[in-house]
């Protein structure tokens, strides 16, 4: 009998672990759960639209998808149309690859005010996520701010002050499109407690900010280090080449282009300010001491209508699994969680890393797997199946999800690469005609 596994999820962790067992052995059926109707996670949900060529590894896990040992159940929820217990009891293996798609919470006054979102939920409803398309955030603002300094501030920032010309390109939703396109906004902040050998920036997307249309970089030259100071060797190339276009960056002249992305370092946010809704942001000027960020008594302001902290992220708990609720992960060991329960990705090791860092986790939870079955003894996928059918779940396959696919790529217009659906009724719905 073929080891049977169930993945819960179907991001890049799912996939290079699905990868790794078909690509170790025949004798193992492998079963996608996923929420969605759509499968690959963040890379349709939380990679940015107009980045489209990153998008492009979803090529080779099709491939996986398509396998004969693979099988894909979309629009299943495990917690709600099955539960982690009941695929304990019919699958050898579960592997948890659920992500973090929670906000960590700045933990400061007026957080909860109307115009404050978590990076989570505004870049899920640009991209269209079914959770966040009614989110609506009130664009009508002169002024935003981003708390953060890692590639999805960027992400984030450089969405709001996109003009047209640069968007034809990209898979935004159309909500989200016509929303920033329709937006005042002509500043935005990027706040980071800490200095720029700390943030968490990559070259490429650093550089990208100097490209833009109709925006211009912002950078105060006495916030920048006179070096980089002993990093390893890779690491400090990468933050050298940083220094080097934020160095450039201090020259441009505000005026240069209608709108400012303005870089403000060793700047900790404490109160967010207004009545109901947001309109400015206290923070405290900071020294780094020893790598950390410590407030020196000085405070300032910022005025703004609309803030996104982009700060990390933090999993969900699954009943029937432990969870490190101060992590935000589930506590593992190298991917192995209890017997026959693993887990990959951000769930394993948290927020961190691009989509290659989650190949280690499949390969070695792959092996793990290997190593605790022999064969199979557990039904796997006829009973996911008996199970799906009595509770009238109607799951989503990956031929299904192909036409969706097919559809969304039909309705684009010009040299945008898909319209997306974003209701998981819209998309059932292309399945039933
Ligand atoms: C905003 C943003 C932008 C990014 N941009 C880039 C980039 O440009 N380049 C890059 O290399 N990396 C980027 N990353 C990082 C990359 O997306 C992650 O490393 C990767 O997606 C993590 O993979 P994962 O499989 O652990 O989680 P995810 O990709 O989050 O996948 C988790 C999957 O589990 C499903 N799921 C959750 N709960 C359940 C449940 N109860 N039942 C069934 N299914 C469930 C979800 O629907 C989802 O499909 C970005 C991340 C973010 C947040």
């Amino acid at each position: 009998m073929p080891i049977s596994v169930a993945i819960v999820g179907s991001g890049p962790a799912a996939f290079y672990t699905a990868e790794a067992l078909v690509n170790s052995s025949k004798d193992v059926s492998i079963d996608f759960i996923e929420r969605l109707p759509t499968p690959f996670g963040l890379i349709r949900g939380g990679v940015a639209p107009d980045h489209q060529n990153t998008k492009n590894v979803t090529k080779k896990y099709e491939k996986t998808a398509i396998n004969d040992q693979v099988r894909f159940f979309g629009n299943v929820n495990v917690g709600r149309d099955v539960s982690l217990v009941e695929l304990r009891e019919i699958y050898d293996a579960v592997v948890l690859a659920t992500g973090a798609p929670r906000d960590r919470k700045l933990g400061i006054p007026g957080e909860d005010k109307a115009g404050v979102f978590g990076s989570a939920d505004f870049v899920g409803w640009y991209n269209g996520h079914p959770d966040f398309r009614d989110l609506n955030p009130d664009l009508n603002v002169s002024t935003a701010a981003v708390i953060g300094v890692g590639n999805v501030a960027l992400d984030v920032a450089r969405l709001l002050i996109r003009e047209k010309e640069e968007l034809v390109k990209a898979d935004i939703a159309d909500h989200a499109e016509k929303a920033i396109l329709e937006s005042p906004i002509k500043d935005v902040y990027i706040l980071g407690r800490r200095g720029l050998v700390e943030a968490k920036f990559t070259n490429v997307e650093i550089k990208e900010m100097g490209k833009l249309a109709a925006c211009v970089p912002q950078v105060k030259p006495d916030q920048l280090p006179d070096g980089i100071g002993d990093l390893p060797d890779r690491e400090k190339r990468l933050k050298t080449r940083n220094l080097e276009a934020f160095l450039e960056y201090s020259k441009r002249l505000p005026n240069e282009k209608p709108k400012r992305v303005h870089f403000e370092f060793y700047a900790q946010p404490v109160e967010i300010l207004g009545n109901d809704r947001v309109e400015g942001i206290r923070l405290e000027r900071t020294i780094v001491e020893e790598g950390r960020a410590v407030g020196t008594g000085e405070f300032f302001e910022i005025e703004c209508g609309l803030v996104v902290a982009a700060i990390g992220y933090l999993s969900e708990p699954l009943e029937g699994a432990p969870f490190d609720e101060k992590g935000g992960i589930i506590p593992n060991d190298d991917g192995r969680v209890d017997d026959g329960l693993y887990a990959a990705g951000w769930i394993k090791r948290g927020p961190s890393g691009v989509i290659s860092s989650n190949r280690p986790d499949g390969v070695a939870t792959a092996q793990h797997i290997q190593k605790d079955f022999a064969q199979g003894a557990k039904p796997g996928r006829t009973a996911l199946e008996k199970l799906l059918k009595e509770r009238n779940v109607r799951s989503v396959s990956f031929a299904d999800w192909q036409k969706i696919d097919a559809a969304e790529i039909n309705n684009a217009e010009g040299e945008r690469p898909r319209r997306k659906f974003t209701t998981v009724a819209d998309m059932l719905d292309i399945l039933d005609r």
